[in-house]
């Protein structure tokens, strides 16, 4: 006998690099009519690297200094931002202190104590007070401007120093969104918990035109449950344990394997295992033909 083609479609799915965790998922697959894509790790490769140690006046630090502080803080963090800190340290053979009371906030930052010091390393927007001005917001929004992400530093709730994060465009993005767009009918929409000029920059990039920023886990749920009560089905695809509700809130959600957090990928109903964004629209495609073998 032949295989029942729902099955044959998971079978067929995990040759193009999609492991799928049930029939069901290929069924909802087939259905998704909207696209909501995360922008660090999944449209980008999700390893960034540090380009600017910008520490302010005042701070009695140096480069160096503010990125050993950073990094301690950072070091039992999983976040691609935090990893990328770290890697910047180890590279300049900086030791790193030991931490107390570490604390991570998904699509905020993390906190920690360092040398008796309370230090806080995360997104400008969510760490500091709006009123509150100084270089540190000069500093940060022209690190913006120029497409990376601000890592803002504060040591006992004083800000030190301003970190500059890039990350690199997957080659395969803009095929993806194009890909997508023409299965759906509809440009996919980024979703980030990322600075909105940096969001708006790499989507021109890539083809995408409507940009969610600064969102914290529970906005990216809230977008997802919008679109699906104006009837739209939604494909999520994310890669972190900032994106595992809108993963779970979705029609279907799909974590990206290689660099993804252990929450998303037990959270997601499929898993790309090799780290092509490509698979996606190939197996929603694929879905779909299996959809119709079904009915
Ligand atoms: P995205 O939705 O693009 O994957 P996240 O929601 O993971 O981004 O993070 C949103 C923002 O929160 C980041 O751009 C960064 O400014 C801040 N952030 C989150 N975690 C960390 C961390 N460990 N270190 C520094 N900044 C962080
Ligand atoms: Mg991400």
């Amino acid at each position: 006998s032949t295989m029942p083609p729902l099955l044959a479609a998971i079978a067929n799915a995990g040759r193009r690099g999609v492991l799928a965790k049930s029939a069901v998922v290929m069924e909802r697959l087939g259905r998704i009519d909207t696209v909501a894509l995360d922008k660090t790790g999944t449209l980008t490769e999700g390893t960034p690297y540090v380009t600017d140690l910008c520490p302010l006046p005042g701070s009695g630090l140096d480069e160096t200094a503010l990125l050993a502080l950073a990094a301690s803080a950072e070091h039992p963090s999983e976040h691609p931002l935090a990893r990328a800190v770290v890697a910047a340290a180890r590279e300049r053979g900086l030791p790193l202190s030991d931490v107390e009371g570490f604390t991570s906030t998904p699509g905020q930052g993390v906190t920690a104590t360092v040398d008796g010091h309370a230090v806080i390393v995360g997104a400008p927007a969510r760490l500091l007070d709006d009123a509150a001005h100084g270089p540190h917001r000069e500093v940060a929004a022209g690190l913006e401007e120029a497409g990376r992400t601000a890592v803002v530093v504060l040591r006992d709730g004083v800000p030190v120093g301003v970190l500059g994060v890039a990350d690199r465009l997957r080659p395969d993005a803009a095929a993806t969104v194009a890909a997508l767009t023409r299965l759906t009918g509809r440009t996919p929409i980024l979703l980030t918990g990322d600075n909105e000029r940096a969001a708006k920059r790499l989507a021109a990039e890539v083809g995408i035109t409507e940009v969610r920023a600064g969102l914290l886990p529970q906005d990216k749920v809230a977008a997802v449950k919008e679109w699906e009560a104006r009837e739209r089905r939604v494909l999520v695809v994310g890669d972190g344990v900032n994106d595992a509700p809108a993963l779970a809130a979705a029609h279907c959600g799909i974590a990206m394997g290689k660099a993804g957090s252990d929450l998303a990928l037990e959270t997601a109903d499929a898993v790309v295992v090799r780290d092509e964004l490509a698979a996606i629209p190939s197996v929603v495609q694929l879905s779909r033909t299996a959809r119709r073998l079904v009915i």
